[in-house]
């Protein structure tokens, strides 16, 4: 995949769209991933060039006339060789791609029942990709979806702009935002999205969670869901980041 074009989503986000270099259809289901394969310097030997493989989940859902296109949004780990490498990569570049790949997709939830994306993090691209596909089909009548995001700082709400505008638009979505380092300005919700997540359940009924993040917050909220508020484990579907 070659990169088209790049823009920052955060002081260490980078969002960054790809096209297949020969145009094939990417062919995603909204929520899945793909691997990346990029060449970095052999941490012993830096002269010579070692392949390494990560994950990335897709951003973007399929649209007609850019289905050779993909989405993603890296986070900058420290120390951490890939994600160095995706956020100076050069527009014009080509990397590795396999996949896409995942059961993390819509269809195994229930057209009927409310759905609750509960993301942290780049933990919010396939559910964002799953959001814009759902309310593109049905924008009005459907059940209610609502996206519980924690971050730490306003700086770090990903897509936010995005997110408003769909709240404003589409009857059916609520966007509830949490920072665990707010300001006393902030005027919205603090803390983790464990906390939050109890009474967004409450006033929904029977729903799926999909949960998305690295392994404590998904494993927190997965215990969270089971043992606290007695969940069917075919209502909860998750993915980890490490
Ligand atoms: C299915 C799947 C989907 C993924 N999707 C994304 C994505 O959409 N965006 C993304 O940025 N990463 C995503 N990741 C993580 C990604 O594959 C890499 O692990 C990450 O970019 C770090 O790679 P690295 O070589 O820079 O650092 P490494 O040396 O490989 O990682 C160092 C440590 O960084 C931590 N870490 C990994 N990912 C993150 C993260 N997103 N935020 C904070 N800390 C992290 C982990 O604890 C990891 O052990 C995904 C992982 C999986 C398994």
């Amino acid at each position: 995949v070659r990169l088209l074009s790049a823009e920052s989503l955060s002081p260490s986000v980078r969002s960054m769209t790809f096209e297949t270099v020969d145009g094939r259809p990417v062919g995603q289901q909204p929520g899945q991933w793909v691997n990346l394969f990029v060449d970095v310097p052999a941490p012993e030997a830096p002269a010579s060039r070692v392949e390494l493989r990560r994950s990335y989940s897709i951003a973007s859902e399929p649209e007609p006339g850019r289905a050779s296109h993909l989405e993603i949004a890296v986070t900058l780990v420290d120390g951490g060789p890939v994600s160095a490498l995706l956020h100076s990569l050069p527009l014009g570049s080509t990397v590795g791609m396999d996949g896409p790949w995942g059961v993390f997709t819509l269809e195994r939830g229930d057209a009927a029942m409310p759905m609750v994306f509960v993301g942290t993090g780049t933990g919010v691209t396939p559910l964002r990709a799953m959001l814009r596909a759902e309310l593109a089909a049905r924008p009005t009548n459907g059940p209610p979806i609502v996206l519980l995001f924690g971050c730490r700082t306003p700086e770090d709400l990903l897509y936010r702009g995005e997110m408003e505008a769909l709240a404003r638009s589409s009857p059916r979505f609520t966007y509830v935002p949490t920072l665990s380092r707010a300001a006393d300005s902030w005027p919205g919700k603090r803390g983790h999205v464990q906390q939050h997540l109890p009474g967004i359940l409450a006033g929904l009924g029977q729903s799926h969670v999909f949960v998305c993040g690295l392994s404590k917050m998904v494993q927190d909220v997965r215990r969270l869901l089971k043992e606290d508020l007695g969940f069917d484990r075919k209502q909860i579907h998750t993915e980890r980041y490490d």
